[in-house]
């Protein structure tokens, strides 16, 4: 779960890590006005859920109050498409004013969870701002990277190694150790997957500042954090991801135009590799998990269609706890609803599954059945091709 960078501020700040004055604002007049507050010169931050906004004209230095309205005015209700939004970019609804900031150096720092070695890792690098991937794929050997024993903990003398690693010095380093300690703290007790500053800078006047913050908290974890739910902006997430989520489903947008609908990891892995092997593209798929019930299977289908790049439907499910007439009542009661003529291909196995197929091809949809994984993908490809 991601959330904005002035949330991220608020979090790091509980920390006692030192970020700069700053205002969320939901209007070019509350940007004027807090403009105002500051003496006339800030800088205009668009909150989205995404990254590169600075070169993408998101991160404006303003110098005075009616200047601050104008950028603002360009800004609020604007898509704004960064390398981390997609082509269709984030609406801007919210826009941080911050006090302007001299930077004398920019570094890079995160904690964030290594999945390989299932731990929490400190990185650092001395090259920090907005070209980060750049250096970590031209010189890697600029980056540090320190994994951090669950057992231990982070100990101050390895943040002080990280620290005096950026090339700090004296009271300085002495500044970057507690921080370190307190960004880890901040990731291990608030359940973060990533807490990443960059850049973190050192000012003219001789300070740290988080200058940018982000948060990702882990998805896994959500259930001992009720608060997260408020801190959530549902305007910078895909509706369809939404709705997926109220039903407990696993919904992944994709580029293709077959929706697909599996249960199980793995058998989403599976599918998407033998469509691929097929030709076809997978506009999305939607997991719904092992023991889904009728209606669950029912809302995951209609959540499929109302995706507009789906021209046809790939069912792949093994009815082990659910049984396959349920699942096909369950496709039926939506296709009907939704008044659905889109090709499906319904490939499933298990309890009931003659029956299910039984209720499927006696519906009236445009539905075929298939026995195995690779004769349903050439199935649904056929009738996309109109040679079925
Ligand atoms: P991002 O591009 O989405 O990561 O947005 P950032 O918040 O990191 O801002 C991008 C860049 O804008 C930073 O790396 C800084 O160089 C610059 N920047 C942001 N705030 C200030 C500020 O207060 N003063 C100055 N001089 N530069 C700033
Ligand atoms: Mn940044």
């Amino acid at each position: 779960m991601n959330i904005h960078e002035y949330q991220a501020k608020e979090i790091l700040g509980s920390y006692d890590i030192s970020v700069p004055r700053g205002r969320m604002t939901l209007t070019a007049d509350q940007v004027e006005r807090s403009a105002k507050m500051m003496g006339g010169r800030c800088v205009v931050k668009a909150q989205i859920y995404a990254g590169g906004r600075g070169k993408a004209g998101g991160v404006q230095l303003v110098h005075h109050p009616e200047q601050a309205h104008e950028v603002a005015k360009e800004l609020f209700g604007k898509r704004m498409v960064t390398p981390q939004t997609g082509p269709e970019g984030l609406k801007v609804r919210r826009i941080l004013v911050e006090e302007p900031v001299e930077i004398a150096r920019e570094f890079y720092l995160s904690v964030t969870l290594d999945r390989n070695s299932s731990r929490f890792c400190v990185i650092a690098s001395a090259e920090g701002g907005v070209d980060i991937e750049e250096v970590a794929a031209k010189s890697p050997e600029k980056i540090q990277v320190l994994t951090i024993d669950p057992f231990t903990g982070l100990r101050p003398y390895q943040a002080r190694r990280v620290a005096l690693g950026l090339g700090l010095k004296g009271d300085l380093a002495e500044d970057c150790v507690q921080l370190i300690l307190n960004l880890y703290r901040c990731a291990l007790e608030k359940d973060c997957s990533l807490v990443e500053i960059n850049p973190l800078v050192v000012t003219k006047a001789g300070w740290l500042l988080a200058l940018d913050a982000k948060i990702n908290f882990d998805d896994n974890a959500i259930f001992r954090h009720w608060e997260y739910h408020d801190l959530m902006d549902y305007s910078q997430m895909d509706p369809l991801e939404i709705s997926a989520g109220k039903f407990d489903l696993a919904y992944i947008k994709l580029e293709g135009n077959i929706g697909c609908m599996v249960n199980g990891a793995g058998l989403a892995m599976a599918t998407l590799d033998v469509l691929k092997e097929k030709g076809g593209y997978p506009a999305n798929f939607l997991d719904v998990g092992g023991g889904a019930t009728r209606e669950k299977v029912s809302e995951a289908f209609k959540i499929i269609l109302q995706d507009r790049d789906v021209r046809g439907v790939f069912v792949n499910i093994f009815g082990g706890i659910m049984r396959c007439d349920v699942i096909a009542q369950g496709i039926i009661e939506a296709a009907s609803e939704v008044h659905c003529t889109l090709p499906i291909v319904v490939r499933m196995d298990g309890s009931q599954v003659e029956e299910g197929k039984r209720l499927l091809l006696e519906s009236g949809l445009n539905v075929k059945t298939a026995d195995d994984l690779g004769g349903g993908a050439e199935t649904i490809m056929a009738m996309l091709a109109g040679n079925l």
